[in-house]
This record gives C-alpha cells, structure tokens and sequence, in this order.
C-alpha cells in the first residue's frame, strides 16, 4: 500500500491552456455546420486532443492543409507573423486562441528589433512558439539558443543586445544566458523576462516536492515541453522520477509503491480528468 500521495498545488492546467480548450469546445458548438480545424494540435497532450477530435477538430500542421472555408483556430503558442492575415485572405474564419503571455514573448522581440537590437531568443528553434516569437524580429538579426554554450562568439561584439525567453524555459537557463552577457562585454544589453509565472512556479513546486518524497510521478505529454523540463529539474534532485501520460503508464512501469511516499503533478497541458484517475488508481494500490 501507499503510504502518502502529495499533489502539488500548481499541478495541471495553466490558464492559456483553460482558455484555449474552454474556446475550442465553444467553437466546435456554436460552428457546428462548419468545418472546424486546428493549426497544430491545440495543446500537447495527446488524450485531449483524441477528445477534440471526436467533438470534430481536425489538426492541420500547414494553412494550406486547411480547406478555403470554415474555421481555423490558432492555438496557444501563437503562429508566425503574418499567418493569420493569410488564413483571413484564404476565406477563413480565425479564432486566435495565441496565449496572452506568448504575446508578450512576440511583442517584446518586435520591440527590441524595432529599438535596434540584436535579438537572443534563449529557448528550444524547433518548438511552435519560438518559431513564431522569432518572425517578430529580423530574420539577418536574431538567434535562438538553449544555453549559453550556443551563442556564437561574434554576438558578443554587438553593441546593443537583448535577450528574451521561450515562456516554459527553465529560469536558471535563462539567467546563465543573460550571464554571460554580463561577464562578456556586450556594450547595452535589455533583457524581458519573458518565462510564463505559471511554469515557474510549477517548476520550483515540483522540484521541492521532488526533493521529499520517495517518489515523483510528473503527468504530461512527452511532446510536451513544458511537462519534460519538469520532469527533467525533478530527475536532477530525485533520480525516482516518472514522467507518464496514463495510469497504464504507471502500471506499465512495475515500480514498487508499497510504503512509499509519492509526489504528484503535471504539465501545463494535462487537464484535471488525467490527474484524478491518476489520483484514483494510486489509491488503490
Ligand atoms: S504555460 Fe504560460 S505561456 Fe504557456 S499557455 Fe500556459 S499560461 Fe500561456
């Protein structure tokens, strides 16, 4: 039996991602003799959007994928400059579900392109909202960089530098950037902190749960960022850590819970239905 089950209090859905559901389910009832498509998945987590889908979403990974009528939704990771005019001028109706704090992230690099810096964007180039955060500036006088160990040595010769981070990004990843700026003589640099308060948190809670406990269970899609860097800063303090997408995940695992204290959370994408049958089903053994 389980000793002792601890859910974090952050644990599960940040409200950019509440939004974007509770909008999609809006949009699929009240367009419901339309075709309705999402442009990527509305959210990494695949059980929900096997949901979605069901309800009558359909994922389409290019514009040109999506048919010339009907409805697009842009989903919370915001999409590159430009986009949604051209969805408009295919005929489309666009609900822009762009999360408020990604805005913030594609604002502050227009700003400080417009201000004359050269842009560093500390995050990961391939995921969907660095893609799209990185259109805002000038393609000739930007880069993306996951660490400090990237930054090619020319950057530093830049008069004016600024530095802005993915909104998931683990904040000591981001300091150890802006860092080495400091120590490396860039003349001006202008740093926005752009890390979402809600993945902090979520990170700094998981990780102290993590410290205490026998073992930690992060909850979340593996193609979600967000969810694999916490299980990863948990993995750094507790190597009994799981990231998992189902209770048959955890069963799948053959772990030994008996008499073990257990910490619990999950993902910004993972919605609260996966955590309580996680929940549940740890209850019972
Ligand atoms: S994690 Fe933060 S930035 Fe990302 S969708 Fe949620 S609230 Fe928005």
């Amino acid at each position: 039996m389980v000793k002792k089950i601890i859910l974090a209090e952050t644990a599960g859905v940040c409200f950019g991602v509440e939004r974007a559901l509770r909008k999609s389910f809006e949009v699929i009832e009240s367009k419901a003799d339309q075709r309705v498509h999402s442009l990527g998945p509305i959210i990494h987590n695949p059980q929900v959007i096997k949901r979605l889908e069901e309800k009558g979403i359909k994922v389409v990974e290019k514009l040109e994928d999506a048919p010339s009528e009907g409805t697009v939704i842009i989903r919370a990771h915001g999409v590159p400059v430009g986009t949604v005019d051209t969805a408009k001028k295919r005929g489309l109706n666009v609900v822009d579900l762009t999360c408020p704090i990604v805005k913030k992230l594609q604002y502050a690099v227009r700003k400080l392109t417009e201000e004359g810096y050269f842009t560093v964007i500390v995050g990961d180039k391939n995921h969907p909202e660095i893609i799209g955060a990185r259109s805002y500036a000038d393609p000739e006088r930007v880069i993306v960089v996951s660490g400090k160990s990237e930054i090619p040595p020319e950057v530093f010769a830049k008069r004016k530098v600024g530095v802005v981070a993915q909104t998931t990004i683990a904040f000591d990843k981001f300091r150890e950037v802006v860092d080495e700026f400091l120590a490396r003589s860039t003349e001006e640099i202008k740093v926005f902190n752009t890390i979402c308060d809600d993945i902090f948190n979520k990170q700094r809670e998981a990780v102290e749960l993590a410290k205490s406990v026998d073992v930690m269970i992060v909850i979340g899609g593996k193609n979600s960022s967000n969810t694999t860097k916490i299980a990863k800063l948990c993995h750094e303090v507790n190597p009994n850590t799981y990231q998992v997408e189902t209770l048959d995940e955890i069963n799948s695992l053959g772990l030994n819970l008996d008499g073990k204290t257990i910490g619990i959370t999950a993902g910004a994408s993972t919605p609260s239905w996966i955590i309580e049958d996680i929940l549940e089903g740890l209850q019972k053994i």
